[in-house]
C-alpha cells in the first residue's frame, strides 16, 4: 500500500490536522543511507516532521521546504527536503551511528541528535522569496522540535507527534506523524478539549505499529469534535531530483582545468549524491567530452 496523507478540520476550521503514514518513503531512506536502528528513527522522524510541515505551510502543489538540524550530538546533522508535490529526500551526516536505548525503552533520538542545536526550516513557496526560521532544539527528540518550530515561527500552536517502529532486523516496519494545529481564534474551551484529546492519545508508534489506519487516528485525535476530511492523497514518497545529467553539469561548472586534472590523476570521477545516496561513475570518454564540449 502506498504512504497515505489525510488532512481535516474540526470545530468549523478553528482545529486543523495533518496526518500521514509514511513507512515505504521512510525505509526507502534507510535502505539508501544504511542507516543502524537510532540513526533510522531520527531520519524517519525528521522525514515524517519534514512532510506535515511542507503539507501544512506550502498552499500550492509548487515549493518546497528544507528542515536542517543541527544537534550537539554524535548523528552529527539531518537534513530533510520536502517537496510540494509530495517528493521527500533527506539524509543524516553519520547513518552508521547507533546508541543505546533510552530509559523509556524508545530509540535515544535526542542523545543521538544533541539536546543542543537549532532546527531551521526554509520555504520556498515556488514563486516569490523563500524565507526561513531558527529554533532552538528543546529535546533534540524531533517531536517536541517540530512542534517549538510551529509555534515560535508560525505563531500556530500545535502538537506534533511522530512515530517509528524499527523491527529486530533493523527493518523500518512502521511510520507516521500527526500535526494538530489550533487556529488563533479557537477560544479556551476549544483549547481545552483539544488538549485533553490530545493526552488521551495513545503514542503514535503504537497506533501505528498496530496498522490503526489514519482514519482511525483522527477519531482518536480528535475525539469528541465533528470533524470533515478535506484531503486525501497518496503522494508522498521518497524520491531525490539526482541524474546523471545533473552531475555531468555539476562536473561541467568546476571549469576545464579541475576536469583536466581529474583525467590526468584518475582517469574518472565517482560522486555520490548526499540525499540519495545514489553513486555515479563518469568514465575518462565522458570526461573528454565534458571537456571538449
Ligand atoms: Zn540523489
Amino acid at each position: 500500500m502506498p504512504d497515505q496523507l489525510i488532512k481535516a478540520m474540526a470545530a468549523d476550521g478553528r482545529i486543523r490536522v495533518v496526518a500521514a503514514i509514511t513507512t515505504n518513503l521512510v525505509a526507502e531512506a534507510c535502505r539508501r543511507h544504511q542507516t543502524s536502528p537510532t540513526a533510522s528513527a531520527a531520519l524517519g522522524k525528521a522525514l515524517t516532521g519534514g512532510v506535515l510541515l511542507s503539507e501544512s505551510l506550502l498552499k500550492d502543489s509548487k515549493g518546497s521546504l528544507t528542515v536542517r538540524i543541527i544537534g550537539n550530538g554524535p548523528l552529527g546533522g539531518v537534513l530533510v527536503d520536502a517537496k510540494a508535490n509530495g517528493a521527500v529526500r533527506g539524509y543524516v551526516a553519520h547513518p552508521d551511528i547507533h546508541l543505546p536505548p533510552a530509559e523509556s525503552g524508545t530509540f535515544d533520538v535526542g542523545g543521538a541528535v544533541g539536546r543542543q542545536g537549532t532546527l531551521s526550516v526554509t520555504l520556498d513557496p515556488g514563486s516569490g522569496k523563500p524565507f526561513s526560521g531558527t529554533v532552538e532544539l528543546l529535546s533534540g527528540e524531533l517531536s517536541d522540535d517540530f512542534t517549538h518550530y510551529m509555534a515560535a515561527s508560525q505563531q500556530t500552536p500545535s502538537a506534533i507527534a511522530l512515530g517509528i517502529f524499527v523491527g529486530r532486523e533493523g527493518d523500518v516496519e512502521a511510520s507516521g506523524g500527526l500535526m494538530v494545529q489550533m487556529m488563533p481564534d479557537a477560544g479556551d474551551e476549544i483549547a481545552w478539549r483539544l488538549e485533553q484529546a490530545v493526552r488521551e492519545l495513545p503514542a503514535i508508534t503504537e497506533l501505528l505499529r498496530r496498522g490503526d489506519t489514519l482514519d482511525q487516528i483522527l477519531e482518536k485525535a480528535l475525539s469528541g469534535f465533528a470533524f470533515e476530511i478535506i484531503e486525501r492523497s497518496e503522494h508522498i514518497r521518497f524520491e531525490c531530483q539526482c541524474s546523471e545529467d545533473r552531475v555531468m553539469r555539476a562536473i561541467a561548472s568546476l571549469g576545464p582545468k579541475e576536469i583536466q586534472s581529474i583525467i590526468e590523476e584518475d582517469g574518472k570521477a565517482e560522486v555520490r549524491c548526499h540525499f540519495c545516496n545514489e553513486e555515479y561513475h563518469l568514465s575518462r570518454q565522458q570526461l573528454e567530452e565534458l571537456l571538449a564540449s
